[in-house]
């Protein structure tokens, strides 16, 4: 109990990467903060009856983790299927046909059947650097070339293979939670879900890019939008040390290592919840030249943060972006 208490702590400071301002908001407002998806929820909602809005997101999100998309409650649909395949619901079929798409377009960058591989790393709880040979066998049976999605028709050629949500779960939930501000009607929301965020309403919003060095409530630059999602993926999220060597959570799915080429976080802005987590992980692999052009190819804009301290960001992104801390430099187009 008492370490789940300090978890939920230690994820309130990762989980707060960004600080979002809404301009002067009319009706009612409230705001309601709850764990799910691993992470921390953060809904606030201005409508005529916001409270029953914020609880109805609540649980909505927790169905889509219990019921749909956790690899790890048996009560959910993906564990059911998990390795062994079958028919889909509608939901899940469209969620994993809109990652496939993602891990096709980059090239294999992004790719969702890592579970084992990640399982092997251990993030979540106590990781390691894992045996060499254990881990390139356990690559060889994994990737979203050992799946076969078919309408919903889900077939696992490997059924050592095991699919993981972990970088567009919290996406999803944004999506979940647009369904629900929609349906009622609410003024203006911000929900966010770990380092994904939902800026739902009329108006501008701004929202911070967290400095890679300070601690979660630090900016080194803002973006200025409209009604967007907005996904964060950060080498300074989940990591852990060995031996002097630091590892972290994004995995280059060639090697089974994290990716190292300089990047220490990508920020992807999209109207979908789910392509903006899916890419800013995506992003991330692929760097920024490539990361660039499969963030433009769905129609998504996106900002790199280099360990060099440079920002590169899309022609759109850049009109959004203002840069506060000073010791980093907005770099010209590659
Ligand atoms: P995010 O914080 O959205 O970038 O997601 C990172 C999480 O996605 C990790 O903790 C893993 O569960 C999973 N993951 C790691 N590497 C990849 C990858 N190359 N493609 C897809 N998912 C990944
Ligand atoms: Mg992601």
């Amino acid at each position: 109990m008492k370490k789940k208490t300090g978890l939920i702590a230690a994820l309130i400071a990762v989980a707060v990467f960004a600080f979002v301002s809404v301009d002067a908001l009319q009706g009612r407002e409230t705001q309601k903060t709850f764990f799910a998806m691993d992470t921390v929820v953060t809904v606030t909602v201005n409508a005529s009856k916001p409270d029953g809005i914020a609880d109805a997101i609540e649980e909505e999100i927790n169905s889509l983790e219990t019921d749909l998309i956790s690899r790890h409650l048996q009560s959910s649909e993906l564990s059911r299927i998990n390795g062994k395949g079958g028919k889909l619901s509608n939901e899940l079929a469209e969620m994993l046909s809109t990652l496939m798409q993602v891990s096709e377009k980059s090239g294999g960058a992004f790719d969702f059947v890592l579970g084992a591989v990640s399982d092997l790393w251990n993030f979540g709880t106590e990781p390691s650097v894992p045996d060499a040979e254990i881990l390139a066998d356990v690559l060889a049976h994994s990737g979203y070339r050992k799946i076969a999605l078919n309408g919903n028709l889900l077939e696992f050629k490997d059924s050592d293979a095991v699919i993981d949500l972990g970088a567009s779960g919290k996406g999803a939930a944004l999506d979940v939670a647009k369904t629900v501000l929609e349906a009622e009607k609410a003024k203006r929301a911000v929900v966010s879900v770990g380092g994904s965020i939902l800026l739902y309403g009329g108006g501008d919003f701004t929202v911070g890019i967290r400095n890679p060095e300070g601690n979660a409530g630090e900016f080194i630059a803002t973006l200025k939008t409209k009604e967007c999602c907005v996904s964060t993926s950060g080498n300074y999220e989940r990591y852990f040390e060995e031996n002097g060597v630091k590892y972290h959570h994004i995995i280059n799915p060639e090697t089974g290592y994290p990716v190292e080429n300089g990047l220490v976080s990508v920020t992807v802005i999209s109207e979908s919840g789910i392509l903006s987590d899916a890419l800013s992980t995506a992003c991330f692999v692929l760097g920024v030249e490539k990361g660039m052009d499969l963030a433009l190819e769905f129609g998504c804009e996106a900002v790199f943060v280099t360990a060099d301290k440079q920002i590169y960001a899309t022609d759109t992104a850049r009109a959004m972006l203002e840069i506060n801390d000073k010791s980093y430099t907005e770099a010209a187009h590659q």
